[in-house]
């Protein structure tokens, strides 16, 4: 069975005690291959390769620096068919959504971040007639970055691609629950010709190889994607040592429709909101609220249309909604609906595990889409994350509610909001507490805008200019030339 190695300067190498790991593909429940289980001694391998290549890849002028980026960004789109296989396989999502959305966003990360590399400049502060100051930016050395498992290859490069860009290097660890893609842009990468120790990828699970960069004292920047719980984690863990932290954490993102939405439009994006990547999106749209006056009727045609997804093997071209990342996750995801309904919730659609499923899923771990109404929107199940096809319903009787149903959570992530007034949209926009609104639309993104969240959701913005920000210490240069 393949073993997924560790890439440490430029070689991949297994584990120095031999350890590894299953690698399961959640739709089947099989093990699809072995991941190296690194830990602390491979992650002080990996930092020391990234401290030796330091002085020479910040010394890299940008424009070989983009090159390299672009390099690697064309061998993504050479390499997208097998990529996207290997991501529906570790993760159980739809291939046609890694074929048009994971592989082609990683090979865009890399695109847009080669651009800033060519075109960011400093800025100068002129004192007439005595000095000039300018601005430096520098990396700041050896980069961790850590990602989650939902949305592995794009979140993993949206990280790496702004730190190497910079002139980081970088020491970085894939999910344990989706170590494939990672392992294959380690590969292409040696491929496209960085320099070893450039890029150094690490595979284990979070409490050994993550927790070992988090604590390393050669690590100054720490960029992490996950759970809320972890990212509290890292904090206490970095706050002592001073390190740089940017964290992308949970949500429970408000989808909002107004009667004078374009209802249709409304629909469709709602059911794509509530259930792509079976609701394992941190930008889902996991409540749904809807002005009193349209509330039954909307719901009645989202539920028709939730009922309608086409469920089954993430590997059928056809298949709208694949399995859950894991056996445990659909417990955790069953919980919460066992909850719901102690809680007095009703269940419109779904509320179980599906079972009828082609012969090589039967040991998948599928969950229906669900949709659930009738919760006081204070209870467990609104306000925490299930990060799951799971979608709850509450209804709103004007703007004042609507927006404090929506900012009523611990997160503050994102938010949809669906009307046809313009001037509600801006007023809304100054009312609600979330890193991104998006109005009319959903998961609609610039990369050069900021990314992130508000309160639970996270610290810190990526993306564009900010992640070019977070990656380097400015130093302010002041030249007196004159008195
Ligand atoms: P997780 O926090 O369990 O794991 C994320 C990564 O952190 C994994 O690589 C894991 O191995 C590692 N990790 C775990 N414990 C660690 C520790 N003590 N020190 C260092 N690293 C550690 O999250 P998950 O289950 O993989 O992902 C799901 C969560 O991610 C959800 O809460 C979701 O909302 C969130 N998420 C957020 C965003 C965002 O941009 N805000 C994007 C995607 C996912």
């Amino acid at each position: 069975m393949e073993l997924l190695k560790h890439l440490i300067a430029g070689e991949q190498v297994g584990s120095h005690d031999g350890a590894t790991l299953d690698n399961i593909e959640p739709a089947t429940g099989a093990v699809v291959s072995q991941i190296a289980a690194g830990g602390a001694r491979e992650v002080a391998q990996a930092v020391e390769a990234a401290e030796r290549a330091f002085d020479g890849w910040r010394t890299t002028s940008s424009d070989e620096r983009a090159r390299l980026l672009e390099r690697l960004a064309d061998l993504i789109e050479q390499n997208l068919e097998r990529l996207a296989r290997a991501e529906s396989i570790d993760t159980g999502k739809p291939i046609s959504l890694a074929r048009r959305v994971d592989i082609p966003r990683s090979a865009a990360n890399f695109r847009s971040f080669a651009a800033f590399a060519r075109t960011t400049a400093s800025a100068a502060h002129a004192m007439p007639g005595q000095a000039l100051g300018y601005t430096l930016r520098k990396p700041r050395g050896v980069a961790g970055c850590i990602s989650p498992w939902n949305l592995p290859l794009y979140l993993f490069t949206w990280k790496i691609a702004p730190a190497l860009a910079t002139g980081n290097t970088v020491v970085a660890k894939p999910s344990e629950m989706s170590p494939t893609t990672a392992t294959m842009l380690g590969e292409l990468s040696i491929e496209a010709g960085f320099p070893p120790g450039v890029l150094n990828i690490v595979h284990g699970l979070g409490p050994a190889a993550g927790q070992a960069i988090v604590e390393h004292p050669g690590v100054p920047t720490i960029s992490f994607t996950g759970g809320t719980a972890t990212g509290s984690r890292i904090a206490s863990t970095c706050a002592p040592m001073f390190k740089r932290i940017g964290l992308e954490l949970g949500g429970k993102n408000p989808f909002i429709v107004f009667g004078d939405a374009d209802i249709d439009r409304a629909i469709d994006t709602a059911v794509r909101a509530g259930f792509t990547n079976q609701g394992q999106i941190c930008l889902c749209g996991s409540r749904l609220l809807v002005e009193r006056s349209i509330a039954r009727a909307f719901v009645e045609r989202f539920v028709d249309r939730v009922a309608q997804l086409k469920v089954g093997d993430p590997l059928d071209d056809a298949t709208q909604h694949g399995s859950l990342i894991s056996e445990q996750h659909l417990g955790k995801v069953e919980a919460a609906v066992n909850e719901a309904r102690a809680l007095g919730g009703r269940v419109l659609v779904g509320g179980s595990r599906i079972t009828d499923l082609p012969p090589r899923c039967a040991g998948g771990a599928f969950f229906a889409p669900t949709v659930i109404d009738g919760l006081d929107p204070a209870c467990s199940v609104e306000q925490s994350e299930i990060f799951g096809p799971v979608v709850t319903v509450q209804a709103f009787a004007d703007e004042a509610e609507a927006v404090s149903l929506a900012n009523g959570t611990p997160y503050g992530l994102a938010c949809s909001l669906f009307t046809g007034d313009l001037g509600r949209a801006h007023r809304l926009a100054e009312a609600l507490d979330f890193g991104i609104l998006w109005v009319n639309c959903w998961m609609l993104r610039d990369l050069r805008t900021p990314f992130g969240g508000m309160k639970q959701s996270g610290l810190g913005r990526e993306g564009g200019e900010e992640a070019m920000r977070f990656f380097t210490e400015p130093t302010s240069v002041c030249i007196q030339y004159d008195g």
